[in-house]
């Protein structure tokens, strides 16, 4: 599904499995990756779970509509 996808459904599909991932780590080996590099409760970190949730919401988003870049 991600190999013919565009620009911008690989990028929301990358930040959301960056997002996935860091939860699958802090659940493994209780290891928060984006805290590690970016530091706690900095805005740095904001932002990336921030990019976290509106590419949650862009997936959610299109289940039930297509991508306007790529129509799929
Ligand atoms: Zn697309």
């Amino acid at each position: 599904m991600l190999k013919q996808a565009c620009l911008l459904c690989k990028i929301v599909g990358a930040i959301a499995i960056i997002g996935a991932l860091n939860w699958g780590l802090i659940a493994a080996i209780n290891l928060n990756l984006v805290e590690q590099v970016l530091g706690a409760g900095t805005t740095a970190t904001r932002v990336v779970y921030g990019l976290v949730g509106l590419s949650g919401i862009a997936l959610l988003v299109s289940y039930f509509t297509v991508c306007p870049a790529c129509k799929k």
